[in-house]
């Protein structure tokens, strides 16, 4: 019998992160017996993974998990992938819209929002976009500087990553011990002096943007108190009355058995104080104290009092959303790729996860995010792929993380790890990276 011709079509994914994969997912959930996908995915770090290895926090092992997904989509037979390779930088957009029948941008939003005060330059003032990335091992952030020896440190924003890094600035670093935490980061953690932690919300406990699983967690701390204040939270439940959203009442239960715990004997403080706005930085040439202009609720809105509060500290960190970093050849606006339910206008080019849609949601809020969008690639091919050659020809003398290569580093990191009892031991340097990948 004579095989049936399938037509394949050519798939550039930029970015291998949640986003990415989930978008090769439903592109391989999406193959029929009359229409095929080839699919590279290209990735500027030697590692795949996206924020699953540099976002999620090393205390919350459970989240990575995700990355056994990642490596069945990557071992489905169609998938290629091309670690250490820019876009921008090893290949052009055009290079990728010449070969490909769709291009995908799943590159997320990798800068950290600017609170755009006084003093936000100081040195000991900083993005959880560094802070984040520096203790899980990105090799571009190894290098980051700031004080620990100072007493305070201040957390601003009420989101799940204000509260990773408060929690991994006010823990014991031995709760570390078997975690993925980067060699560097717990040498840091290990000298700093710091020993309280207060994380500033610019609105109420019935608006924070925490989830509650996350909240759930913190009185499990072993060596930190945990401190919100009774009387607030109870303010905060008699403001939404009987019915509150249910993330709203879920959030507020957790946060009232939290504001019950008796404070311990630890050294370690980790206090959450709500109503107020960071106004001014300041310090001489590093951080000394920061300025929060104290809000209050009023007719259910929250305004400024006009009065403020000082807090003395020697770390300022803020952690209050993120933009995506642009590339050439992609429109973007708002900190976001412009685009209509992820088409990208007058192109081939698709987003996907946060670079589309902002900085939300959770690691699988983007499955169903990639499946909608390469629902409607899939509607816009054309009914012959376009076969104008391989992406390969452009990158002969290129060291290539190729899915192999990443195996052997994956599985080099993980041995180093098991005598110590760790998942992993990242390796953070890129030549290093390169090298446990045999190139
Ligand atoms: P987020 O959830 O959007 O929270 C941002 C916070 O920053 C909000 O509380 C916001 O307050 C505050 N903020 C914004 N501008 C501010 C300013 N100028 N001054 C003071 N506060 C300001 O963002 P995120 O924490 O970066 O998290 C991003 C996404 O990743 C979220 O969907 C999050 O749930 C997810 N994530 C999940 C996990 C997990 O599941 N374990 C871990 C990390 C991240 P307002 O509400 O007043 O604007």
């Amino acid at each position: 019998m004579e095989r049936k011709h399938v037509p394949t079509y050519r798939i550039a994914i930029v970015g291998a992160g949640p986003a990415g994969y989930f978008a090769a997912q439903a592109l391989q959930n999406l193959t029929t017996e009359d229409r095929d996908f080839a699919i590279d995915m290209i990735e500027r770090l030697p590692t795949p993974w996206g924020l699953v290895r540099s976002g999620v926090a090393p205390d919350h092992p459970k989240i990575k998990t995700v990355s056994k997904v990642f490596e069945k989509v990557a071992n489905a037979g169609n998938f290629r992938l091309f670690g250490n390779v820019e876009l921008g930088t090893d290949i052009t957009t055009q290079d990728l819209l010449d070969r490909y029948d769709a291009v995908v941008i799943a590159t997320g939003s990798s800068l950290g929002r600017k609170l755009g005060i006084l003093g936000e330059g100081l040195f000991g003032s900083l993005s959880a976009a560094d802070f984040v990335p520096w203790y899980n091992g990105h090799p571009d952030f190894k290098e980051l500087q700031f004080p620990v020896d100072c007493d305070t440190a201040v957390v601003i924003g009420a989101g799940n990553v204000a509260m990773d890094v408060a929690r991994m600035l006010a823990l014991e670093p031995d709760e570390l011990e078997t975690t993925d935490t980067a060699d560097h980061a717990m040498d840091i953690l290990r000298k700093s002096s710091i020993r309280k932690v207060i994380l500033c919300a610019r609105r109420g406990p019935e608006h924070a943007a925490f989830t509650a699983p996350e909240l759930r967690e913190l009185p499990k701390l072993e060596h930190t108190n945990v401190i919100m204040d009774k009387v607030e939270i109870a303010a905060a439940l008699a403001r939404v009355g009987d019915n509150p959203e249910k993330d709203v009442k879920s959030n507020l239960s957790a946060m009232e058995l939290i504001s019950h715990v008796e404070p311990s004997s630890h050294d370690r403080t980790l206090e959450f104080q709500f109503f107020l706005a960071p106004q001014e930085i300041r310090g001489d040439d590093k951080v000394e104290e920061i300025v929060l202009g104290i809000n209050k609720i009023v007719d259910g809105k929250v305004v400024p009092t006009g009065e403020t509060k000082t807090i003395k500290c020697g770390l300022v960190i803020s952690a209050i959303g993120y933009e995506a970093s642009s590339i050439q050849g992609i429109p973007y606006e708002h900190g976001k790729v412009v685009n209509d339910e992820g088409r990208i206008d007058g192109s081939n080019m698709y987003v996907v996860g946060w670079a589309k849609r902002g900085p939300s949601g959770v690691i699988g809020t983007n499955k169903s995010d990639a499946s909608d969008v390469m629902k409607l690639l899939v509607e816009d091919l054309p009914s012959t792929p376009k076969n104008k050659g391989d992406v390969l020809e452009l990158l002969i003398d290129h060291e290539i993380v190729t899915q192999s290569r990443w195996e052997l580093i994956n599985d080099a990191e993980i041995a180093k790890g098991e005598p110590l009892g760790k998942p992993r031991v990242k390796a953070v340097d890129k030549q290093e990276l390169l090298r446990l990948g045999g190139l």
